[in-house]
């Protein structure tokens, strides 16, 4: 079994822990599962991933994020000889042969070693899959938030709704910002100044029985965010997309964050123009939490998805 990643609240190394990892077709050792330092990917973010978790030994939403996966390493021309029931299987078999119950996911695609030319075109394409044990949170921090000075990529630069390692340099250097200046994340405006969401996660903002979220327009539509909105619309929640500004903050009770590791957190502080804005109402993300988690932990696989235009990318 692998180490939980906080063990009596010591950090254990990811790197260091012990298990198998799914690597281009094969399970090797954990501490095998190397690639070289002229990887094309480490030099230029030519990679792509995904993050999923595991409720009960079981994958949540295993097809959606293996189609983001292929959609996200299509846009890189990535177009590696492991399609989806390739992706399908090794994500089962890390879980199944680490003997994970509640635990993370990470698959990833990247371009080899083999030159540092931008135009790789002869380079090799990897896959990977590892997974890990997380320990289910005893208490639900609530979040405070800054906003990021870094506006969020728009879909002319690059498409938004994938998980590219390059759409993530903007977001990992304003995680960071905000973590160095107190905060616990940031939100990510648009170059419209609309909110576009947080650093790794969606936004949501809650008034009455309402609930408002950004446009999909540059942002990811997350799985979490997708599954939450269904969730609020089947249990009497209206739930609307919109442009939203920061001016429209004061005006809402409520907001929270939705994605795969962070499920649903409350947001109780937002940071700007030199003020903390205060969104007390905790209520209907800790309802709707439960009912995801309720949703999760009952999850099973449903049945083989054709990949709609070839089988291998
Ligand atoms: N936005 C960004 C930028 C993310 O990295 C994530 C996490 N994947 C999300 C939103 C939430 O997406 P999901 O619910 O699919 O995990």
């Amino acid at each position: 079994m692998l180490n939980l990643l906080v063990k009596n609240m010591q950090i254990v190394r990811i790197d260091m822990l012990k298990g198998k990892i799914w690597l281009n077709g094969e399970l090797v050792e954990w501490e095998d599962a190397k690639v070289h330092i002229l990887t094309h990917s480490m030099h230029y973010a030519s990679s792509v991933f995904e993050g999923l978790r595991v409720y009960n030994g079981k994958i949540f939403k295993l097809k959606e994020h293996i189609e983001r996966l292929l959609r996200s390493a299509q846009a890189l021309k990535l177009h590696s000889k492991h399609d989806y029931d390739d992706i399908f299987q090794a994500c089962i078999e890390v879980v199944e042969k680490n003997e994970i119950k509640d635990g993370y996911v990470r698959p990833l695609i990247w371009r080899g070693a083999e030159t540092v030319k931008i135009g790789a075109v002869n380079n090799s394409i990897n896959s990977m899959v590892a997974a890990w044990e997380v320990a289910k949170p005893a208490k639900i921090n609530e979040l405070s938030l800054c906003v990021a000075k870094w506006r969020k990529p728009n879909s002319k630069t690059f498409p938004v709704d994938i998980k590219s390692s390059g759409n993530y340099t903007t977001l990992v250097v304003s995680q960071l910002e905000a973590l160095e200046n107190g905060y616990d994340d940031a939100i990510m405006l648009d170059e419209n100044d609309y909110i576009a969401e947080c650093t790794t996660s969606n936004i949501f903002f809650v008034k009455d029985k309402e609930i408002v979220t950004p446009k999909t327009t540059n942002c990811l539509n997350g799985i979490t965010r997708q599954t939450v909105i269904e969730i609020a619309r089947q249990n009497g929640y209206k739930v609307a997309e919109a442009d939203i500004t920061l001016n429209d903050i004061p005006n809402f009770e409520g907001c929270f964050i939705t994605g795969t590791a962070s499920e649903i957190k409350p947001v109780t502080v937002i940071h700007f123009k030199n003020q903390d804005y205060t969104l007390p109402n905790t209520e209907v993300s800790e309802f709707l939490l439960n009912k995801y988690r309720e949703m999760a932990e009952n999850y099973d696989y449903i049945p083989r998805f054709i990949y709609s235009n070839s089988n291998t990318l």
